[in-house]
């Protein structure tokens, strides 16, 4: 998609640290770190939120969490532990509209909510 800024940096039109990639899946490090270690695992297919994605083809959820599993048994992150977030919409402050999975760890992190 031509004006997600997510797309540009799967197309290499703007630059990020990329710390994984696959044929279908790549990650690259958050531009504004909530923790230690914050990356985020996107679908090089464009869909706005999950919802999309699971409505257009859900097989794509299964190569976002092998993606995943894949890095963090690299990175050792399995073993320390991690979080996964998905933001959806107004709400949940979604301020990127493509698809995209947080992966927070490298410390203890705070509980999650309101
Ligand atoms: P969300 O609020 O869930 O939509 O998350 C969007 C995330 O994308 C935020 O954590 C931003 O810091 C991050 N972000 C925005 N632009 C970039 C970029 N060019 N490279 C890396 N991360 C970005
Ligand atoms: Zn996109």
């Amino acid at each position: 998609m031509s004006d997600c800024i997510f797309c540009k940096i799967v197309e290499g039109k703007i630059p990020s640290t990329k710390v994984f990639e696959n044929n279908q899946v790549i990650a690259f490090k958050d531009l504004h770190p909530l923790a230690a270690k914050h990356f985020l695992f996107i679908h090089k297919s464009h869909t706005k939120d999950i919802v999309q994605m699971m409505d257009s083809d859900p097989g794509q959820i299964k190569d976002i969490y092998q993606s995943i599993s894949q890095f963090v048994k690299d990175e050792g992150m399995n073993e320390e532990g991690f979080r996964v977030v998905t933001n959806l919409g107004a709400h949940a402050g979604q301020t990127v509209f493509h698809t995209h999975f947080h992966v927070l760890g490298g410390e203890t992190l705070g509980r999650f909510g309101k």
